[in-house]
């Protein structure tokens, strides 16, 4: 592969000593086609096959399995305790409860996935900081605390010397919870598909679906082969967009920029910044940073780059245009290290929907065909959760799961373009100029909170864009 590869991919792929693939090469058929090599796919295939070892379950991927998001995120697995006031205002308080500890319980599942699974994903549950870095951040997770603390299930902790722990003397105020973890994430989902290959998955790469044809059963065209498959996953991400013009406006695609810097363990040990904590600021497109296990710093920030016509491609595999920019971050958050070069810099492409969490369901009411993205950028631990929807769904189970308001397609759209494109770069560019005079303790114009509070409001408070 000679395309600009994310720094987790690259290093993935060389630790893999003999890397064999198969690329569909004939006509078969199967009881569950799975369409997508990343976390939701691979997840999805694991659960069908532990609950039912007997199906013929076949994964297919267009480049290598992993090459996707869940190969190039930043690998802050963190949960949706911060999305508790939107899903309660979706979805009522009881099942958002239930969500907000799922999704904690999934942090947990999956590092007990990798012990048992002997999955060296570089896995540290050592919690997550949420941070604010300005006057203007201060006291935006507060209330959200509260709620949770009253339903029960509060997992923060206001942190007296965050910036003792969290590596930089801009934050002004700091919560914890343990309930997170930082992850290689290309080791994942290079671990999970070798977990769904032991357990009997068919995984053919290099193979992209070309076409599906609704039925029973349904039949999905490859380049070289066909699948005839009684049960069909689409675990796409934004690539659904390219097959499926009906979810055009149900998301919007936002790229995520990343910097890495060569190994400096003993400045990040003079830093303070605990190792395999992750750091998440509370701005509305968030810095988002942590440490590796060779000792490196990666930064990321979300919303810098909207596609104009959702194209996905465009922005994967690429060097970031937006280092200037995270460079100007860095600098800000560690003065200390203002001299490091950056080793590598990579972007990708988030999904982003309305509500700022995934939907699933049944693709234009086939009963045998189901789908699962908008993970908004909160998708690491999330899959799992998504991945428990998706095979309550393909076994037609009755269950929490499969009934769950996640589960009832998108919920809400976005503008057609050009409104959204135009719109989408207006209130980005609101948004920068509000967070810059707040950085720099000033009052930003009134019209640029005013947008500003319209990507807040999708987003819901103390929600985070990466
Ligand atoms: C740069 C970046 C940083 C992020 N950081 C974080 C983070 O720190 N924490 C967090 O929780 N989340 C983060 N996310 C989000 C998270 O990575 C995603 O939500 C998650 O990986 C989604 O997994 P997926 O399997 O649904 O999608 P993907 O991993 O994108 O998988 C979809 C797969 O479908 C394949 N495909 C596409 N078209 C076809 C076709 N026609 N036929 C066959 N296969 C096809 C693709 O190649 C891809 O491998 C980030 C995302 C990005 C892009």
């Amino acid at each position: 592969m000679s395309q600009h590869l994310s720094y987790w991919f690259k290093q993935a792929l060389e630790r893999e000593q003999s890397l064999t693939t198969y690329t569909l090469e004939q006509d078969i058929e199967a009881d569950v086609a799975i369409v997508g090599g990343g976390y939701t796919g691979l997840w999805t295939a694991i659960l069908l096959k532990q609950q039912q070892p007997e199906l013929n379950v076949v994964v297919i991927e267009k480049s290598l399995c992993g090459s996707g998001a869940s190969g190039a995120n930043g690998g802050c697995m963190l949960t949706w305790s911060t999305k508790y006031p939107t899903l309660k205002r979706l979805f009522g308080e009881h099942q958002a409860k239930w969500l907000v500890e799922e999704s904690e319980k999934a942090v947990y599942e999956i590092e007990q996935f990798c012990l048992e699974q002997e999955i060296d994903a570089e896995l540290f549950r050592h919690g997550t900081y949420y941070t604010a870095t300005n006057s203007a951040q201060v006291g935006q997770m507060a209330p959200v605390v509260k709620q949770l603390e009253e339903l029960g299930c509060n997992s923060w902790a206001q942190c007296g010397d965050v910036e003792s722990k969290a590596g930089s003397y801009r934050h002004k105020e700091g919560y914890y919870s343990p309930a997170a973890a930082s992850v290689q994430p290309a080791l994942l989902v290079r671990g999970l598909r070798q977990v769904a290959l032991k357990l009997g998955v068919q995984v053919f790469e290099n193979t992209p679906m070309e076409s599906l044809e609704y039925g029973r059963p349904a039949v999905i065209k490859t380049p070289k082969g066909m699948i005839s498959a009684q049960k069909v996953v689409l675990g796409l991400n934004a690539w659904m967009l390219d097959h499926f013009k009906q979810f055009t406006n149900s998301i919007v695609v936002v790229s995520s920029d990343m910097v890495i810097t060569e190994p400096l363990p003993e400045k990040l040990a003079a830093m303070n910044l605990q190792k395999g904590s992750t750091v998440v600021d509370s701005r509305i497109f968030v810095h988002y940073y942590r440490d590796t296990a060779d000792g490196r710093l990666m930064l990321g920030k979300g919303g810098n780059h909207f596609s104009f016509g959702n194209k996905v491609d465009v922005m994967f595999n690429r060097q970031s245009g937006y280092t200037q920019l995270l460079r100007a971050s860095f600098d800000k958050l560690f003065p200390s290290l203002s001299d490091s070069e950056f080793a590598y810099n990579w972007t990708g492409a988030s999904d982003r929907s309305v509500t700022g969490l995934p939907f699933f369901g049944h693709l234009d009411n086939q009963p045998n065909i189901v789908y699962g993205f908008g993970y908004s950028g909160n998708g690491v631990a999330q899959t799992r959760i998504g991945a428990k929807i998706l095979s309550s769904l393909v076994m037609d189970q009755d269950n929490q799961w499969s009934q769950c308001g996640l589960a009832q397609g998108p919920l809400g759209q976005f503008p057609p373009e050009p409104i959204r494109w135009l719109g989408a770069m207006m209130v980005r560019n609101a948004v920068r100029r509000k967070e810059e005079a707040e950085d720099n303790e000033q009052r930003p114009f009134v019209w640029d909170k005013w947008l500003s509070k319209l990507a807040g409001a999708a987003a819901g408070k103390a929600d985070k864009v990466e």
